[in-house]
C-alpha cells in the first residue's frame, strides 16, 4: 500500500499530536501521524505523573512551560488542570541558594514563586509534620499544578482529526533511507525512502545517489507483521520521545538521548487515619528533599521516585510492592505521620528520554533538507507540549520558530558544552 503525506510525524505521543494539530490549524494540508500503538502502551504520554509547572531554571524551559500552562488554564475544565501549586523542599543549602537565585528569572515570567521558611511549613501545610528540622528552605509556586495528560492528548488528536490530520495506528516505522539533494551544497541530504528489500537485511541505509521517495512502515497487529505500507512524504518529523535514538541510528546519527525507566505508584492513604485537621484535598505537587514527589490523585496519592542508579534501557517492568516499600513509603512516612499507615494500590513504569543536559531536543536535523525533530523532553513533555507543537509547526511551515524560541534546544548544542541547556530542577 502506498500513501502520501506532506508532513509525516513519526510518533503520536503528546508532542507529535500537539504538532499535528498546530500544523493543521496553520492550514498545512496532508499531515499524517504514524504510531505503533496510539493507545499509548509504549508512550510516556500515557504513563506520567500529570505534573505541570513552569518553575524551571532554564529560560527556554520556563517559557515553553509557562505558555503551555496558559493554554491548559484556558481549557482548565476540559484538561482537568488544577492550579494548586508546587511545593519544593530543600535540605541542601547550596541547592536552595541556587533556587533563590533562579526565583528572579521565574518571577520575571510572572510565576509569583514564594519562599516558605522551614518554621512556617507545618502551619501552612499541616500534612508535613516530620523531619522538618532537616529542611533548610522551601519554595511554593502557586501557578503550577496538575493536569490530566490523557485528556490533553485526546483533545489535540480530536482537533487535529477535525482539521484533516490522518492518524495511522499500528504502524511501526522500520526505517528510512536518505538521498542527496541534487545541486545542494555540501552534505545536505533528504530523508526519502526505505526499500522493502532493505528491511529484510535488517534496516535502512544511506543509499547515496539513489532516489527513493517513500518512508516505509510495517503494520503490526500484536507481535505479527501483517503487511507493509509506504508513505511518500515531503517532510518527516521525529517525535519518538525515548524511542528517538532507534530512529536516529537509522539515518546515521548517534543520539545523545537515553531511555531510562521511571516508576510511579498509587498509595492508599486510609483517609480516616489521617491526622486531625489534615486534608489532602487542596494540595498540589510536593517535591520532597529526598527526591520523592507526590500529589493527591482521586482518592489516593500518586507518588514517584527516580532511583539514581537506574540503568538506561527500554524497561517497562514495574517492581511492585518492593518499589513502594523500599523507596516510596519510607520517604512519605519520614515527612508525615499521616503516611505511617498507608498501602500500595498499584503502579507502573514508563520511560524518561534523558539527554546529557536534561533538556529536550527540537529543531531541524542538521544536514537534512526535510527532517525535523522534537523529542527527549525528559520529565516535562506534557507541560511543554503546546508551546513545542506550536513553535515546531511554525519552523516546519515557515522555517522559523514562533511564539517560544526553541533554538536553544537544537541538537547541535551538544557539540559545545557551553551551549548546553543544563536543567537542574529535574526530578
Ligand atoms: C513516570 C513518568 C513521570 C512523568 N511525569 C511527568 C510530569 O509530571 N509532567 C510532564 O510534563 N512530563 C512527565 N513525564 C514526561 C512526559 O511523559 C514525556 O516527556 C512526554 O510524554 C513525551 O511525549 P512524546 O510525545 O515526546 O513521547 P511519547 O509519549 O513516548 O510518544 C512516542 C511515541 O512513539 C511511538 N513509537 C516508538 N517507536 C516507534 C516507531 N518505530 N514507529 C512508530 N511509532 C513509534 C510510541 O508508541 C509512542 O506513542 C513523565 C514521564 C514518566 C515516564
Amino acid at each position: 500500500m502506498t500513501e502520501r503525506a506532506a508532513v509525516l510525524i513519526v510518533g503520536g505521543g503528546i508532542v507529535g499530536t500537539s504538532l499535528a494539530w498546530s500544523l493543521a490549524r496553520r492550514g498545512v494540508d496532508g499531515v499524517t501521524v504514524v504510531d505503533l500503538d496510539l493507545a499509548g502502551l509504549y508512550a510516556s504520554s500515557e504513563l506520567n505523573a500529570g505534573g505541570a509547572r513552569a518553575t524551571w531554571w532554564q529560560p527556554v524551559n520556563v517559557e515553553s512551560c509557562r505558555a503551555t500552562l496558559d493554554f491548559f488554564r484556558e481549557h482548565a475544565e476540559r484538561f482537568g488542570f488544577q492550579e494548586r501549586g508546587y511545593l519544593w523542599l530543600y535540605d541542601d543549602p547550596a541547592l536552595f541558594a541556587r533556587a533563590l537565585e533562579k526565583r528572579e528569572l521565574q518571577n520575571a515570567s510572572g510565576l509569583g514563586v514564594e519562599v516558605v521558611e522551614p518554621g512556617a511549613l507545618h502551619e501552612r501545610f499541616p500534612l508535613l509534620d516530620r523531619g522538618l528540622d532537616e529542611i533548610v528552605g522551601a519554595t511554593f509556586s502557586p501557578r503550577d499544578g496538575l493536569v490530566n495528560p490523557n485528556s490533553v492528548r485526546a483533545w489535540y488528536r480530536a482537533e487535529a482529526e477535525r482539521l484533516g490530520v490522518v492518524f495511522r495506528n499500528r504502524h511501526y516505522v522500520e526505517g528510512v533511507v536518505t538521498r542527496r539533494v541534487a545541486g545542494a551544497a555540501g552534505s545536505l541530504r533528504e530523508v526519502a525512502a526505505v526499500d522493502v528489500a532493505e528491511l529484510a537485511k535488517g534496516g535502512a541505509t544511506d543509499e547515496g545517489g539513489a532516489v527513493r521517495d517513500a518512508l516505509t512502515t510495517h503494520r503490526v497487529a500484536r507481535e505479527h507483521r501483517v503487511g507493509e505500507a509506504r508513505i511518500h512524504c515531503d517532510v518527516v518529523v521525529n517525535c519518538l520521545g525515548a524511542w528517538s535514538p532507534i530512529f536516529s541510528a537509522k539515518i546515521g546519527i548517534t543520539d545523545v538521548t537515553e531511555p531510562v525507566r521511571r516508576q510511579i505508584c498509587l498509595v492508599d492513604v486510609h483517609r480516616e487515619d489521617l491526622a486531625q485537621g489534615v486534608s489532602l484535598g487542596e494540595l498540589g505537587m510536593i517535591v520532597d528533599a529526598s527526591g520523592l514527589y507526590f500529589h493527591p490523585e482521586g482518592g489516593h496519592v500518586l507518588a514517584g521516585y527516580s532511583t539514581p542508579d537506574e540503568a538506561p534501557g527500554f524497561d517497562f517492568g514495574y517492581d511492585g510492592r518492593d518499589f513502594f516499600e523500599a523507596e516510596v513509603w519510607p520517604r512519605l512516612a519520614n515527612r508525615s505521620s499521616s503516611f505511617e499507615r498507608c498501602g500500595h494500590v498499584r503502579g507502573w513504569a514508563g520511560l524518561y528520554a534523558v539527554t546529557p543536559d536534561c533538556s529536550g531536543i527540537a529543531g531541524r536535523v542538521d544536514g537534512f533538507a526535510n527532517l525535523f525533530e522534537a523529542h527527549s523532553f525528559t520529565g516535562r513533555g506534557v507541560m511543554q507540549s503546546h508551546a513545542v507543537g506550536a513553535s515546531m509547526a511554525a519552523l516546519v511551515a515557515t522555517g522559523r520558530f514562533e511564539g517560544v524560541d526553541l533554538s536553544p534546544l537544537t541538537r547541535s548544542r551538544f557539540a559545545d558544552p557551553s551551549r548546553w541547556v543544563q536543567e537542574e530542577l529535574h526530578i
